[in-house]
């Protein structure tokens, strides 16, 4: 078992600058307000400092996350293992020519308030998707028709290993909710957008409908990780879920939005727990029901909470 005072202690030694907290909860981050401790929680600042501490963490077998705005991950309740590296702190955008140059911390929403301001078109679809731009192309993110892998031209990333390397649009493999990133595990560092001249005029009201559309759709009054599933070819799953008489349903604190059925909202202090057992249950039923298998398009990350069963043995106790 990996012994996180040593673990801390470590990374203190060798990055005496970097934010660092021990055992910290990370239900403080994530969109669902829910999750486990991380052993040792990160913030770097920059480039270099995420390159280092892969290095770091590969050198020395140390397992390593990496996440973002923290809006579609559930962590399970018994948290992360290992160093886990949250980049929001990385959070720089720059404008160059039809171009966003932009960190991988930086919200999306930020870069496309950014591209509003430059007079560049190609980044409204995206103005009120909470996640960092890092998540955006790792999830290819996207709505209202738009997805990130229309306007990205290049990907800046450290590999696991430590190494810098730059994705071409092409090599990126995307497809819907889908990049090669997660199959290689390969930390975004910076993105760069390409963009055109636009009428700032035209642009805002673009983001003014898509806003009022989601505001009128969403249950963004309660923390929630947004669609909890992918969309199955040939249908809707907040209809499907509609359908088969589940919204409303509440597990423990969690409950399918009443709102959209495809949301499952923290409506009472909800456990990860709660939602991971709510998404078996809606699997289990739509399947039945329908013959069609749901897929989450949440990432479901972490260890669950040890039972008391096992604290009594890990005690030396047996019942
Ligand atoms: C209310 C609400 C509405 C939403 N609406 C939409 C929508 O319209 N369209 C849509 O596509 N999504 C939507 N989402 C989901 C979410 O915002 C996106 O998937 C977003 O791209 C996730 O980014 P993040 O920074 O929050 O990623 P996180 O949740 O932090 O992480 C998600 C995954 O990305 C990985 N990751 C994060 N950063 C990096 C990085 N720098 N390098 C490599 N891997 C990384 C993590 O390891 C994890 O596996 C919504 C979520 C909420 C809560």
């Amino acid at each position: 078992m990996l012994d996180t005072a040593w673990l801390a202690e470590e990374i203190k030694g060798t990055f005496p600058n970097v934010i660092l907290k021990v055992n910290k909860k990370l239900d403080a981050y994530t969109y669902t307000r829910t999750g486990g401790p991380a052993d040792v929680l990160l913030f770097p600042v920059s480039k270099e400092e995420v390159e280092e501490i892969t290095k770091w963490t590969h050198e020395h077998k140390v397992p390593l996350t990496i996440l973002g705005n923290s809006s579609n991950v559930i962590i399970r309740d018994g948290g992360i293992r290992g160093v886990v590296m949250i980049l929001t702190e990385l959070n720089g955008i720059k404008a160059e020519k039809n171009q966003l140059i932009v960190q991988s911390g930086a919200k999306l929403i930020d870069a496309s308030k950014r591209a509003l301001h430059e007079g560049l078109t190609g980044l409204e679809f995206a103005c009120g998707i909470p996640g960092s731009v890092g998540g955006a192309v790792y999830m290819n993110a996207g709505a209202y028709g738009g997805e990130v892998k229309t306007v990205i031209k290049t990907v800046e990333v450290v590999t696991l290993k430590g190494e810098r390397k730059v994705y071409e649009n092409d090599d990126l493999e995307f497809n819907y909710r889908h990049t090669v990133l997660q199959e290689t595990g390969d930390i975004v560092l910076e993105t760069v957008f390409e963009l055109e001249k636009g009428k700032k005029e035209k642009i805002s009201a673009k983001m003014e409908e898509l806003t009022e559309l989601r505001t009128a759709k969403q249950p963004l009054e309660f923390p929630s990780c947004g669609s909890v599933f992918k969309r199955p070819t040939g249908y809707f799953t907040g209809k499907l879920i509609q359908e088969a008489g589940l919204q409303g349903k509440m597990w423990g604190g969690a409950q399918i939005s009443t709102k959209h059925a495809g949301f499952i909202v923290n409506v009472n202090q909800a456990s990860a727990t709660d939602y991971i057992e709510l998404i078996a249950y809606i699997k289990e039923v739509i399947f039945e029901l329908f013959e069609v298998k749901l897929e989450t398009e949440v990432r479901i990350i972490g260890e669950d909470a040890p039972k008391e069963s096992d604290d009594f043995v890990a005690m030396g106790i047996s019942s």
